[in-house]
């Protein structure tokens, strides 16, 4: 059986076709049509059928989202491409499909996904943390995703950034309502928007300066890069010392661009180490081994270890 994951994301959809043996059939990747939720629905609906000519197979399809859904209602929420919030995903998913189609946070692929094969192997508990355009983390127990009677395990990036000091309240706003998210300090974007503000370069151009370009100013000597760097490393030591507090995970996997960062692997350890409850930090934190790849996997063994669905007409 082919086994489909389709990586929602808010800038791309991506999809990976994957055999038996878990080897890579192949993969495609389109711009994301942004606010359009039936055009997403009929970019995945085409796509899914493009790869199932070409393979000659029917698949099993496997969605990883930008969101959760109300496990009850089936609602989407929490969603960071926001066109997602108050649609019955799944079941929109199922319509333009044809067939039976498992969803899951977009996260929650990339937590399985490495713990499965990737930096998690060997761990109980897989704490996979994404430091991208936003940030959010997954949390997989013996390789499949904890998801919590709400649906919301994982959910750090919307959780406040602990201990603030004044200069840290209220905290930027953020989409999904509130101020001072976690997302608004750690994401790669706000990284390097730190920088940019406090360099004053002009913060009305789409892309004032990269969290690269920052980084190369650090390693160059230049001093207001470094203080914006350690800051970042300071703000992400006390977010994840909540998560070591309350779940002790056996790992820490980085991933999105800021998991690119070598500095990253020396300079949190001693950091999160300094925060944390207990005297004693022996936490692995080690960078994602299948990178920007994760989360399609992940998305694609939502139908690991069953037969598949049967093929239905579609409703549309
Ligand atoms: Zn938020």
């Amino acid at each position: 059986m082919v086994r489909i994951g389709v990586d929602w994301g808010g800038t791309k959809i991506e999809v990976v076709a994957l055999d038996e043996d878990d080897h890579q059939l192949l993969r495609r990747r389109v711009d994301t049509p942004r606010g359009d939720y039936a055009a997403c629905l009929d970019v995945i609906a085409g796509l899914v059928a493009q790869v199932e000519t070409e393979l000659g197979a029917t698949a099993t399809v496997g969605v990883g989202l930008p969101g959760s859904l109300d496990p009850r209602t089936g609602v989407a929420k929490g969603a960071s491409s926001t066109w997602l919030i108050g649609r019955r995903v799944e079941e929109d998913l199922r319509a333009a499909l044809g067939r039976e189609v498992r969803t899951a946070n977009d996260a929650d692929c990339f937590a399985v996904s490495e713990a499965t094969d990737g930096a998690g192997v060997g761990h109980r508990v897989v704490f996979a943390v994404i430091l991208g355009t936003g940030a959010g983390a997954g949390i997989a127990v013996d390789g499949r995703a904890h998801h919590g009677p709400n649906h919301s395990a994982g959910e750090w990036g919307h959780s406040p950034l602990p201990v603030p000091d004044v200069t840290e309240v209220p905290g930027p706003p953020c989409y999904c309502g509130r101020h001072g998210c976690m997302e608004q300090w750690v994401s790669g974007r706000s990284f390097a928007r730190s920088y940019a503000l406090h360099a004053d370069l002009d913060l009305s151009a789409p892309v004032p300066v990269t969290p690269r370009e920052v980084m190369d100013r650090v390693r160059s000597g230049d001093r207001l890069a470094r203080l914006v760097w350690d800051r970042y490393v300071d703000r992400l030591a006390r977010g994840l010392s909540m998560v070591v507090n309350v779940l002790d995970p056996d790992v820490l996997v980085m991933g999105g661009g800021m998991a690119n960062v070598p500095e990253l692997y020396t300079d949190l350890p001693p950091a999160l180490a300094g925060q944390t409850f207990s005297p004693c930090f022996y936490t692995s934190v080690v960078k994602a081994a299948h990178g920007d790849s994760s989360g399609v996997r992940g998305a694609a063994w939502l139908w690991r270890d069953e037969p598949g669905p049967t093929t239905s007409t579609p409703h549309i």
